[in-house]
């Protein structure tokens, strides 16, 4: 248990004005003393970038929150080194409105944001509303957050590991429960838009799509279709340890 009142940083990757992470900053300052660093503009799907051909700019919006430039990557490690006073005892980023479920992992800005705070150190988790874009629900996600954060702040969380959570787009009195779960797999059909300029030239719009949902045993899609929140523990290490056993016995590496 902490002996001060946590310091949490808020981020996102949607924007300091985006609904979902003014539903978790409220949330986040009913436990603890919550300060709210996110990118100035929407920047989903940035995944773990980092701005470094041009400096970045911190605009303080209020005693509490501030706006970067920048990529949710940027907003945590300048909030950590150089924005708060000191290290915070908690990351939390989000409340993205739509899933981080399976391969969608690899592209989100909201959960490059978790892992940049873990790779520094610091308790951090990812929360996702699995909803179409532009939903306000997120009340059962932010209660669900507070009640994370606090078990966090209590327990801490395995080593160099991050938490991805996806919460169905329910009402409170209808979700059933949380359960923890694997990364699943999540592809698109037909997520590549081919159209034309007014020119006539060939281009193509990445987005959209049909999900593809990998609802095998214990996945992180599999829980929320069944109503659950779905609780991930990712890591950082992303070596496949079975194959290096297996690899470092069998192939024969000559230089
Ligand atoms: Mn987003």
């Amino acid at each position: 248990m902490l002996d001060h009142k946590p310091l949490i940083l808020v981020t996102n990757d949607d924007g300091v004005q985006a609904p979902g992470i003014v539903a978790l900053f409220a949330a986040m300052q009913a436990i603890g003393q919550a300060v709210m660093i996110a990118p100035e503009q929407d920047a989903s799907a940035s995944s773990h970038s980092l701005t470094m051909k041009r400096p970045l700019r911190v605009r303080q919006l209020s005693p509490e929150a501030y706006a970067i430039d920048g990529t949710p990557t940027d907003c945590v490690t300048i909030g950590i080194k150089k924005v708060l006073p000191q290290k915070p005892d908690l990351v939390v980023s989000g409340i993205n409105p739509g899933p981080n479920l399976g391969d969608d992992i690899n592209y989100s800005g909201t959960v490059a944001a978790a892992k940049e705070g873990t790779l520094l150190g610091v308790p951090s988790f990812a929360i996702s509303l699995v909803a179409p874009n532009g939903t306000v629900r997120f009340e059962a996600a932010a209660r669900f957050a507070a009640q994370l954060a606090t078990t966090i702040l209590t327990k801490g969380l395995p080593k160099d590991t991050l938490f991805n959570v996806n919460v169905p787009d329910l009402p409170v009195a209808e979700l059933r429960g949380g359960r923890f779960t694997r990364q699943g797999r999540r592809l698109y059909d037909d997520a590549i838009k081919e159209t034309f300029d007014p020119w006539g030239n060939r281009h193509y719009w990445i987005g959209g799509g049909t999900p593809y949902l990998d609802e095998g045993p214990d996945t992180d899609a599999q829980a929320v279709l069944a109503g659950a929140i779905s609780v991930t523990p990712l890591h950082i290490d992303l070596t496949n340890h079975e194959a290096l056993a297996r690899l470092r016995s069998e192939w024969p590496l000559t230089s």
